[in-house]
């Protein structure tokens, strides 16, 4: 059969989940060592490799999922460089785009960036998708049409990503209402200066439409340098003073918390963990739009800080954002380069449980998916194979994979 096969590979033990554990021989990079079949479409078996057996030349992940996209503007930065490469110029640009922008030229670029997302090794991805009150609401009816067409192949979860107060109009509602037939997001931008009363109102708004229609919110907040965790202050008040506990919430950026103090990082963990709020850090994109001071020496880099918030017990994700686009002028929706460039400049060990998480186990869980990326009996063949026997090789430049779908090769 096709979607059947066998390899012999190495696994992150983290990510290996095998009954006979005690024989299985683990290296000191934390990669162990296993027999693998699948059948069918599933693994039908997973076994440690005998200790005689040479350590093999292929390291097996799980099919990736990205936290967070923006399908509707990539490959946009030919016709729409922003050279300044800050914030402020990225959003102009931006807004420069929307002009031009047709339904036709955003499916375009979606369908582009999806298949060469499944081609590098993804199985799900969230992406945003820019929403104003001048769009017509069918661009909706073609991604969902988008969605299904894809859907043997990758998950694929829509977030309207639009301006808070859309939220209180009454095409916010019918959004909102169109998302609980057919799945779909709530998200905004709750970035620094601004009105704190104002956005608290909005958000309130928005947070009592998605309860309502019971969907999910993702914020795109505290992107910034200036008021650390202004954004995040507001949305835990707000959401004590309207007792709304129902709708799941993810915070995508938190770059100021960089700026706190580690008390304040903890405080402030242990009530996002509290209320269950997923975070979402996207260090490739902030490392390159925030604190362009020229003035600036210190070369401070604002990103989440994952590894104290995962202290608080939150469950922190990495995701990617932009490719190609004002925001961002590389990338290509490959996970491998999303990682060579992050892991190093975040300082996470690979070979750590808690950075496994960030990679597969926690985005797994905070787009719902069935399967949680653990490798196991039962579980999908949805892999991808590297010819590699070390994390060096993992992330190096001369990458040769293989992505299975269900058991059978994509090609
Ligand atoms: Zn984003």
């Amino acid at each position: 059969m096709s979607n059947s096969g066998t390899a012999e590979v190495l696994i992150p033990r983290s990510l290996c989940s095998i009954e006979d554990f005690d024989n299985l021989i683990i290296d000191v990079e934390d990669l162990c060592a296993v027999s693998i079949s699948w059948d069918n479409g599933y693994v039908s078996e997973l076994k440690p490799l005998n200790k005689k057996v040479k350590k093999p030349k292929n390291i097996l992940f799980p099919r990736f999922v990205e936290t967070h996209s923006h399908f509707d503007k990539s490959f946009t930065w030919a016709d729409f460089p922003n050279f300044k490469s800050n914030y402020g110029g990225a959003l102009s640009v931006n807004l420069e785009e929307h002009k031009t922008r047709t339904t036709d030229k955003v499916l375009k670029r979606v369908e582009k960036s999806l298949k060469l997302a499944i081609k590098n090794g993804y199985r799900a991805i969230r992406s945003h998708i820019d929403t104003y009150e001048s769009q017509p609401i069918n661009i909706w009816i073609e991604l969902f049409k988008l969605k299904k067409k894809f859907s043997s192949e990758l998950t694929l979860q829509f977030v309207a990503l639009a301006p808070m107060e859309f939220w209180d109009t009454s095409n916010g509602e019918e959004l909102a209402k169109m998302f609980s037939s057919h799945g779909g997001i709530l998200g905004g931008v709750m970035v620094p200066p601004f009105n704190k009363k104002e956005t608290s109102k909005f958000l309130s708004k928005m947070l009592l439409l998605a309860s309502k229609y019971k969907l999910e919110i993702d914020l795109h907040i505290d992107e910034s340098i200036i008021e650390p965790g202004a954004g995040l202050k507001i949305l835990l008040k707000t959401i004590e003073s309207l007792k709304i506990n129902t709708v799941p919430i993810t915070c995508s950026h938190l770059s100021s918390l960089i700026s706190l103090s580690p008390n304040e990082v903890l405080n402030l963990g242990k009530k996002i963990a509290e209320k269950n709020i997923k975070v979402i850090a996207l260090p490739i994109t902030n490392f390159w739009l925030l604190n362009r001071d020229n003035k600036n020496t210190s070369l401070k880099r604002p990103v989440a800080p994952i590894k104290q918030l995962q202290h608080s017990h939150v469950d922190v994700s990495l995701g990617s954002d932009n490719v190609q686009d004002p925001w961002y002028p590389f990338g290509n929706f490959d996970p491998f380069y999303m990682l060579s460039s992050a892991i190093p400049m975040l300082q996470l060990n690979p070979w750590e449980r808690i950075t496994i998480s960030t990679i597969f186990l926690a985005p797994s869980r905070l787009l719902k998916l069935k399967w949680d990326g653990l490798i196991k009996k039962g579980c999908p063949a949805d892999f991808v194979i590297l010819e590699a026997q070390s994390w060096a090789d993992v992330f190096s430049c001369s990458l040769k994979r293989k992505v299975f779908i269900k058991g059978d090769l994509h090609s």
